[in-house]
């Protein structure tokens, strides 16, 4: 069984899924039964099974509407590419100037579900490129765990640049970045956004509360539903968040599919 296959099931056992196939290249599976009125061709996707109903609704926020005659210097960038060269070329705070890459964000411009983190990390400074590291690898194991390939979403931070030593970025870096994940989410447009962590969730939802307070909700962001849950970097600290955060990406996924 290749290493990716395992660290897949492992995730699988960790999450409460319940992947039975232990190994592709083993003898042929048996062919599916026919359907039946008792056994439908549709069964219920895994990730479904014990997966919470989707909770009442929390806080919410109205990004400010993007205007050139309200001076919004992003309102004229008209898709990803203009927001992400916009971001390369930017110099908006002092973490630009320490940065190897701006990391813009990356994924599916048509996502139904975006995924919003906090800042850069080291490999993902290196490669200009969102949750390639540690942390984007289980990131990798939660979308494929509810069935999506990271080609499906899209993933992006709330600051576009390394803070020094990984530290949390500082109200005025955020403040100074929030307009281009603005711009994103107006332009994807998604279904439901995921804000992986306290610092992105304070950060969209424009609140001091905890996580603990925030999570377990659906709040709005402009209209979309907005789940939060632990950053992967916490859960690789802390595996007993991985159930809880398990059943927050399944309310997320429900609502994808509402
Ligand atoms: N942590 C984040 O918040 N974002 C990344 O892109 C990587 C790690």
């Amino acid at each position: 069984m290749g290493d990716e296959r395992r660290r897949y099931l492992i995730q699988q056992m960790e999450l409460g899924g319940s992947e039975v196939v232990l190994d592709r290249g083993a003898a042929p599976r048996a062919a599916a039964p026919a359907p039946t009125p008792e056994s439908p061709a549709q069964a219920a996707p895994k990730w479904k099974k014990g997966a919470p109903p989707i909770p009442g609704p929390g806080l919410t926020i109205e990004p400010p509407a993007p205007t050139l005659l309200a001076g919004d210097p992003l309102a004229d960038l008209e898709s990803l590419e203009a927001v992400a060269e916009r971001i390369r070329a930017s110099e908006c705070c002092a973490l630009c100037a320490n940065r190897t890459n701006a990391v813009p964000g990356e994924g599916n411009p048509h996502a139904g579900l975006v995924f919003v983190g906090e800042g850069p990390g080291a490999t993902e400074d290196a490669t200009g490129r969102p949750f390639v590291g540690q942390a984007g690898k289980l990131l990798d194991d939660i979308i494929a765990a509810i069935e999506l390939r990271r080609e499906d979403v899209y993933i992006t931070n709330v600051v576009k640049c390394r803070p020094p030593q990984n530290r949390t970025p500082l109200p005025d870096e955020i403040a100074a970045c929030m307009p281009f994940l603005r711009r994103q989410l107006a332009l994807l447009k998604p279904k439901v956004i995921v804000a992986l962590g306290a610092t992105a969730a304070a950060a969209l939802l424009d609140t001091r509360k905890s996580l603990g307070d925030l999570r377990g909700k659906v709040h709005s962001y402009g209209g979309i539903p907005l789940v939060v849950t632990y950053h992967p970097a916490a859960l690789l600290r802390n595996p007993n968040w991985k159930k809880p955060a398990w059943d927050d990406v399944r309310i997320a996924r429900q609502l994808l599919d509402r």
